[in-house]
């Protein structure tokens, strides 16, 4: 049983179409607590309740929509990248993020939808419009590259990943992902290299002006990290010229 949460409750609330409102109350009063914890406390609470999304997401517990918006309608031709980190230790799933991005995108938009037109979303069971092996997914990136130097597809191109915390920027662009944190390091030379090359090889139509951090589209986070603009960013770009 969880630690720092009402699992019996969580996990009945899961199987009704708003379980996200339904537990909305819980997973603040949670956050907030994990923010004022000591940094061990704060992650074992994260990884509890990530672990808690993942594990009802495998086993199909959580009340989804079989049909939706076509989230991807509004998908535009590619200009532009973000690039992001996990800011988690390196080594994750394509199931953690999706769970995790379920929690923090999908769950918290739906809960409350600020665009026109969106209102009556709320309360709806959420549907994502993307899938992997027959499953609904809801990881925003397109790609995630790990440290040894492998790159993993994510969302399809033809998909908006929910990444950049800007509508008309997800239209547009691809978020290419780091598996790990970089706060306050740069990502090795060599991996720096593999992002240049993903680029070259399949955004080549992509400016190298249109090439951004995810901080520099959304000044609420500092991700990729610190050293993004001062340290790393030029690398990537410059190898793509
Ligand atoms: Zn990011």
């Amino acid at each position: 049983m969880a630690k720092h949460f009402d699992e019996t409750k969580w996990q009945e609330a899961i199987q009704h179409p708003d379980w996200y409102l339904k537990l909305s109350n819980d997973y603040k009063k949670l956050m907030k607590k994990a923010e004022k914890s000591p940094k061990e406390i704060s992650e074992e609470i994260k990884e509890e309740s990530y672990q808690f999304f993942e594990t009802n997401l495998a086993e199909d517990k959580i009340k989804l929509g079989d049909t939706g918006p076509n989230w991807d309608e509004e998908r535009k031709p590619i200009d532009t990248i973000v690039i992001h980190h996990t800011k988690n230790p390196s080594g994750i799933t394509w199931q953690r993020l999706s769970a995790m991005h379920l929690i923090r995108l999908y769950a918290s938009y739906y809960a409350s939808p600020h665009y026109e037109g969106e209102q009556h979303i709320k309360g709806t069971p959420i549907y994502s419009n993307h899938f992997r092996n027959g499953q609904m997914v809801f990881y925003a990136y397109h790609w995630l590259v790990r440290m040894d130097g492998t790159t993993e597809r994510l969302l399809g191109d033809n998909e908006i990943g929910w990444h950049a915390g800007k509508w008309d920027i997800n239209c547009k662009s691809v978020a290419i992902c780091f598996d790990n944190d970089f706060e306050n390091s740069a990502p090795p030379k060599h991996v720096l290299q593999v992002v240049s090359n993903l680029i070259k090889e399949h955004y080549s139509n992509v400016r190298p002006e249109n090439i951004f951090g995810h901080r520099e589209i959304n000044p609420k986070t500092t991700c990729p990290g610190n050293l993004f603009l001062n340290e790393w960013k030029t690398k990537i770009v410059e190898e793509v010229l």
